[in-house]
């Protein structure tokens, strides 16, 4: 906490901070957001920078084909599949008692190859950067090559000469560590005590080293910078800092982009799409929502959707202070089983680089991430986790604020579900009860 005579003084100055400590569910619409054609380069990072990092995946990708063989279909790309939800549109208007106009849509990354998250993005990008700009500088590749002799055991002995460490709360441990490991780095995850004890299973088995932790998200990611530190062969993936992480996740822009333009659908100034962004430290859904607004302009509305007992990124924008405050400093205590948003303190540097590109924020109970949940499996069929359907949240919110009214009618709603395909089946069948009985006594 927040020492009583600074927090008095916030607190009079953010009356939300109050309504934040009650963990009301709320929204918080940003006044400051601006044309991207300005606030864009707020971002120190431009289109340039992400054409190279997808010119950096598609050189990858036979490598990726050969090595995860649940890529081959798509030649090594790794990309998640775009749905239209009707029967959940119908679900949640019926529940909610008002018209949801517009078209409601689904994107799996739940779904993607390799780690079943949002972070097979920014993840697997990150360390294969690093793993290529270590053979380029040793001689054993050149641009040109086919990337799939990265896959043989001479490189993977190379590989071993260096490590790569990370902070998490599961899924980007699971990101690096799947990929560090296959590449042949020496990997070490710290894990947060939200993750769940079958993301370090599987790690374990992948053989990476997995450092438990009794204490939060921050303080994992803390020691492993501090390993890093150590050890001058160690590449530390800096989840609240790092430009190859956000670079990774912006690449999904153009390829939604190229995935509405083949079902037909239309986005344009009369024909808005509005984006349901589950939030952690923010890197994620941050670097999503920069490759959004470089593909889409204006044309998209980005919200960030997170626990109420981890506001973390709306508390910071908010108050203009950042990652130099955290839930904790305001009472709350960034306990949530949405493992994946279990962060109590933003990135700095994607609150600061997209302050004026986020449209809003929202914030959601735990007990309603279990109803969406079990209403999404329900109507649809999709298994998500919990952290992956905040986005559902962030609808009413939008439908609430009168300067989108004029053409609601014509709206694309995206709603990003972030994991969830490798949940094991008995620990999804306990989130879908969960859920199922919390809609029951409503
Ligand atoms: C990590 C994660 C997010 C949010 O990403 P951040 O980069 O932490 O903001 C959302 N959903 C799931 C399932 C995640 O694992």
């Amino acid at each position: 906490m927040l020492p009583a005579s600074s927090l008095a003084a916030l607190r009079a100055r953010f009356p939300l901070i109050e309504r934040l400590t009650a963990l009301q569910p709320l929204s918080w619409f940003n006044p400051a957001i601006a044309p991207a054609a300005e606030a864009l380069a707020d971002v120190g990072l431009d289109k340039d920078d992400v054409a190279a990092a997808s010119a950096r995946l598609a050189r990858f990708a036979p490598f990726l084909a050969r090595a995860f063989p649940e890529t081959q279909a798509t030649g090594g790309v790794i990309e998640s599949p775009l749905l239209p939800l009707p029967a959940m549109q119908a679900a949640l208007s019926a529940r909610l008692c008002r018209e949801i106009p517009g078209r409601l849509w689904l994107k799996l990354d739940s779904h993607l190859p390799i780690s079943g998250s949002i972070k097979a993005r920014g993840g697997i990008y990150e360390v294969v950067k690093h793993a290529e700009g270590l053979a380029l500088d040793a001689g054993l590749l050149s641009e040109h090559d086919d990337y799939a002799l990265l896959a043989s055991e001479a490189v993977r002995g190379f590989f071993g000469q260096y490590a790569i460490a990370v902070g998490s709360t599961g899924n980007l441990g699971l990101s690096i560590g799947i990929m560090g490991a296959r590449l042949g780095f020496r990997t070490t995850v710290h894990m947060s005590a939200d993750a769940r004890q079958w993301k370090k299973d599987k790690l374990r088995a992948h053989g990476v080293s997995v450092i438990e932790y009794a204490s939060d998200y921050s303080v994992a990611v803390e020691q492993g910078r501090r390993q890093a530190e150590d050890d001058p062969t160690c590449h530390f993936v800096d989840d609240e800092n790092s430009h190859d992480l956000f670079l990774g996740y912006a690449v999904a822009g153009e390829r939604l982009k190229q995935q509405f333009e083949a079902q037909g659908v239309l986005v344009d100034a009369d024909h808005p799409l509005f984006v349901y962004l589950p939030c952690g430290v923010g890197g994620g859904p941050g670097g999503v929502a920069f490759g959004l607004k470089l593909a889409f302009g204006d044309r998209v509305h980005c919200v960030f959707v997170e626990p109420t007992h981890s506001p973390c990124m709306l508390l910071g924008v908010h108050t203009g202070l950042h990652e130099l405050i955290s839930v904790q400093d305001i009472g709350i205590d960034n306990i949530t089983a949405a493992d994946g948003l279990a962060v109590g303190r933003p990135s700095g540097f994607v609150g600061r680089a997209m302050r004026r590109l986020i449209d809003g924020y929202a914030t959601v109970s735990d007990e309603e991430l279990f109803r969406l949940l079990a209403l999404l499996e329900q109507t649809e069929g999709w298994r998500l986790e919990p952290s992956a359907v905040a986005g559902f949240a962030g609808i009413v919110p939008v439908l609430e604020q009168s300067a989108y009214a004029p053409n609601l009618g014509n709206a694309t709603h995206l709603v990003w579900g972030t994991g969830g395909s490798m949940v094991p089946e008995a620990e999804m069948d306990g989130y879908v009860s969960r859920g199922q009985g919390l809609m029951a006594s409503e």
